[in-house]
């Protein structure tokens, strides 16, 4: 039973493809993966379009089986590796393991096709009392617009980064017409921000090992290298404030100062 709950809790009830919650650690655990083999990876942000008019027009119920049948096509299509969810609302993601930007442009612009030639057929709908289903079925048109990104990753990328690059690219081919697919140029990487974390992480350490009193050989080179790295990164600053900090770290033989500020 837990076992059951553990895969329920993981999938969109309406749908049955993986939810938000599990999309997002199994992409985080796919761009761990490709940051450590460079093999690339590819995502896809797959959004319904003018989807509220699907459902002012026919119904909330009808509106939910087209998500069922957009579902249905993309899931049709991917391999066994990619994994399809849903995003949220009328958004759908697709995380390509060991995919080209190439790979996945195209197989973006086939999703796209079919989701367009499938002209989702509705069925009468049970129970739904507000719902108005032509009868015997009918056919509704629906289109999706696509956003793509794709490559090779480095360390310090994360999931959120890929996500981003997709959604520019989706809001692109919503922009350019939606019924469309758009691809992104690359990550937007933080400039230097990883090594000021690092920077930061390490003045943490030191400052936690200066504080429980050890100050052994390794220690002290390490404190030292962080020192001279850190006053290079400051040296746009006032003159007054680099003079200060050398007469602190003169006098306490280590910046006791910037040690307490790197622990905030
Ligand atoms: P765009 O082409 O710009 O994406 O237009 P849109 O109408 O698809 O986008 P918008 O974000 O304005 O509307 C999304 C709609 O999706 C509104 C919301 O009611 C509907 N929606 C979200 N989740 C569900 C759902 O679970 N079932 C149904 N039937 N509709 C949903
Ligand atoms: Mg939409
Ligand atoms: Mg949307």
């Amino acid at each position: 039973a837990d076992e059951n709950n553990r895969v329920l809790a993981a999938l969109d009830p309406l749908t049955g493809v993986a939810n938000r919650r599990s999309l997002i650690s199994a992409l985080d655990r796919d761009v761990s993966r490709a940051v450590r083999t460079r093999e690339p990876i590819a995502l896809m942000m797959v959004d319904i379009d003018h989807f509220k008019r699907v459902n002012d027009r026919y119904g909330h119920p009808v509106g939910d089986q087209v998500l069922c049948s957009v579902v249905d096509v993309l899931r049709g299509r991917v391999r066994a590796q990619d994994l399809v969810g849903r995003y949220g609302g009328e958004e759908f993601m697709v995380v390509l393991p060991d995919t080209t930007l190439l790979g996945a442009e195209q197989l973006a612009r086939e999703l796209c096709r079919a989701v367009a030639e499938s002209r989702c057929r509705i069925g009468s709908t049970e129970g739904g009392s507000d719902t108005r289903p032509e009868p015997g079925g009918t056919n509704i048109a629906v289109t999706v617009s696509i956003g793509v990104f794709g490559g090779r990753l480095e360390s310090g990328d994360s999931w959120d980064m890929l996500i981003a690059a997709a959604d520019r690219a989706l809001y692109q081919a919503k922009e350019n017409g939606r019924n469309r697919v758009e691809v992104a140029t690359g990550l937007r990487r933080p400039a230097a921000q990883p090594a000021a974390l690092l920077q930061r992480a390490l003045g943490n350490e030191l400052a936690r090992e200066w504080g429980n009193g050890c100050s052994d050989g390794n220690h002290r080179r390490r404190r030292r290298r962080w020192t001279c790295t850190l006053g290079r990164r400051h040296a746009g600053q006032h003159p007054q404030e680099r003079r200060q900090r050398r007469a602190r770290s003169r006098s306490h033989g280590f910046n006791r100062s910037v040690a307490t500020s790197a622990l905030a």
